[in-house]
């Protein structure tokens, strides 16, 4: 396809995303704006140019080699690059090197590394964190995110580690349950991590398939990757 043709079908996927997020929004009785963050995984950097001429902000990547380069390829876009992917602790500084939030923070042996890697970065400020909570119920087989109950206090030990800064929780609804459900256990959780932190206001959940849910439970930042971009490859 030409560049043109794919700006184009870009363009189209993207408007009808943000008119979803708008509606969703709307449907939920709220006047503020919910972030879209666009998840550009397994597509290529040229893409990701062509969403920056297009308006988009903030992009979101779940693997560290990946994100890496095309971070490096399309630095001069000022974009912000959302680190949504599982975190190896020895990569941790890796990507805190390139990355403007790591949105999958879901232990506390990835809070030195991070640290660490910010303060080689030169740029001012620290580095905005989401706590990955895990939504599957107690039982469930594992995946990504810290269990609930631990969450309070890996969300104080990011609030209290030097350069970085403890921007709110990010969650994936599971597999096999209604997202609604799933996303006001993460309302929940978000209240009461802000009744200790207000400054964590960031709540990121809502993907391609639920957006309106998670928007409906108070969902800051939606992260969509295949309604904006198209299929992915089935291999992950
Ligand atoms: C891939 C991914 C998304 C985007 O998923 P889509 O269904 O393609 O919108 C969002 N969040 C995380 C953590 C992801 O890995």
């Amino acid at each position: 396809m030409s560049a043109e043709g794919r700006e184009a079908e870009l363009a189209a996927a993207l408007a009808a995303v943000r008119a979803r997020v708008v509606a969703a929004t709307r449907a939920a009785g709220r006047d503020d704006e919910v972030e879209l963050v666009v998840v550009t995984k397994f597509f290529p950097a040229s893409d990701v140019r062509l969403l920056a001429g297009l308006g988009v902000g903030a992009v979101g990547e779940n693997r560290h080699q990946e994100a890496a380069a095309k971070a490096a390829e399309t630095a001069d876009l000022g974009l912000r690059w959302h680190f949504i992917g599982g975190l190896q602790s020895n990569k941790a500084a890796a990507v805190a090197a390139y990355a403007d939030v790591v949105e999958s923070l879901d232990r506390p042996k990835l809070l030195a590394p991070l640290a660490r890697g910010r303060a080689e970065r030169d740029v001012a400020g620290p580095l905005d964190c989401l706590v990955q909570v895990s939504l599957d119920p107690p039982g469930a087989e594992h995946r990504a995110g810290c269990p609930p109950e631990q969450v309070a206090e890996l969300c104080d030990a990011v609030a209290g580690t030097d350069g970085l800064r403890l921007a709110g929780l990010m969650a994936v609804a599971p597999l096999g349950e209604d997202p609604a459900a799933a996303f006001a256990r993460l309302a929940d959780q978000a209240a009461r991590v802000r009744a200790e932190h207000p400054g964590a206001t960031v709540l990121s959940a809502g993907m391609s398939g639920d957006l309106e849910e998670a928007v409906a439970a108070g969902a800051t930042h939606v992260r969509v990757g295949s309604a904006v971009l198209g299929a992915r490859p089935r291999v992950q």
